[in-house]
């Protein structure tokens, strides 16, 4: 049976450019949407093709109860993961006086809440499988340096970092690595509406990121040949810190 690997925000943008390198690199994917079923039916066709196999899990990350449900009936079908790309997330910017309740607290709740509403159910599995695993989280350039309009994206960024530095630690002595990968500017859809021409004087590449540019970052931390590699925090910046 081959190693599987669960990406979660994986119908698109990054997490999407995640599973197909992943999948080019031999691991099984469980690719994972929380509305995009048609959109993530479209990526696991590609992935098919590829010759690996592929299923589709959708749930909320805010919704711990429904992503531990689902998370922990897939375990105990398919058995354990191999690794997890802790992917999905959003922005909701605004100036801080203008940050609204609802803004601060979507973004804490799906960036940093969702991390443990996916990492835990899949956590105990991974240590009881008695093999090499890989947790790998999405922080941002913001969660590094922070960012003008983002506090909660920046907040929920940087406390994704702190909670993978801890995590390694508990992990390491199982063979089980935690590492971020903290992209700058990506063209996603959510970098669709940024005034792009302020944003490039902060890159000295003077360039935006693509999807496979990060994936590629994600693809080196889950092989094989990156075992000795935990606590870190890759940037795929350009530059930008
Ligand atoms: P996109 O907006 O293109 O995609 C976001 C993905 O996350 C989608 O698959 C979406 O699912 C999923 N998602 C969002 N909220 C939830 C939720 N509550 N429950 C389940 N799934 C959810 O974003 P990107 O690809 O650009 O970003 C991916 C990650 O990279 C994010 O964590 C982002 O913060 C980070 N990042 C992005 C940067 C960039 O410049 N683009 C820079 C630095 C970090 P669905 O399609 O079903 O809504």
């Amino acid at each position: 049976m081959r190693d599987t690997i669960l990406v979660t925000g994986s119908s698109r943008g990054i997490g999407r450019a995640i599973a197909l390198r992943l999948a080019k690199d031999g691991f099984d994917i469980v690719l994972h949407c929380r509305q995009q079923k048609d959109a993530a039916e479209r990526v696991a066709e590609d992935i098919r093709h590829l010759g690996r196999e592929v299923r589709i899990l959708c749930f909320d990350v805010t919704d711990r109860e429904h992503a531990r449900q689902t998370l922990e009936t897939d375990i105990e079908t398919h058995g354990a993961y191999y690794g997890v790309v802790c992917n999905a997330g959003i922005t909701a910017d605004a100036a801080f006086p203008a940050l609204s309740d609802a803004d601060w607290d979507g973004v804490i709740d799906t960036g940093l809440n969702g991390f443990y509403n996916v990492i835990k159910p899949v956590t105990m599995p991974l240590v009881r499988r008695r093999k090499p695993g890989r947790i790998v989280v999405m922080s941002s350039v913001s969660g590094l340096m922070g960012n003008r309009g983002q506090v909660n994206y920046s907040a929920a960024k940087a406390g994704l970092i702190g909670a993978v530095k801890a995590l390694a630690i508990e992990l390491a002595k199982r063979r089980i690595t935690v590492n971020a990968v903290a992209p700058g500017l990506i063209d996603t859809d959510m970098t669709e509406d940024l005034a792009r021409d302020e944003a490039l004087k902060m890159i000295p590449m003077q360039r935006t990121g693509t999807a496979d540019e990060v994936a590629a970052a994600v693809s080196f931390l889950c092989s094989h040949e990156a075992s000795y590699i935990t606590r870190q925090v890759i940037a795929v910046n350009g530059g930008m810190c």
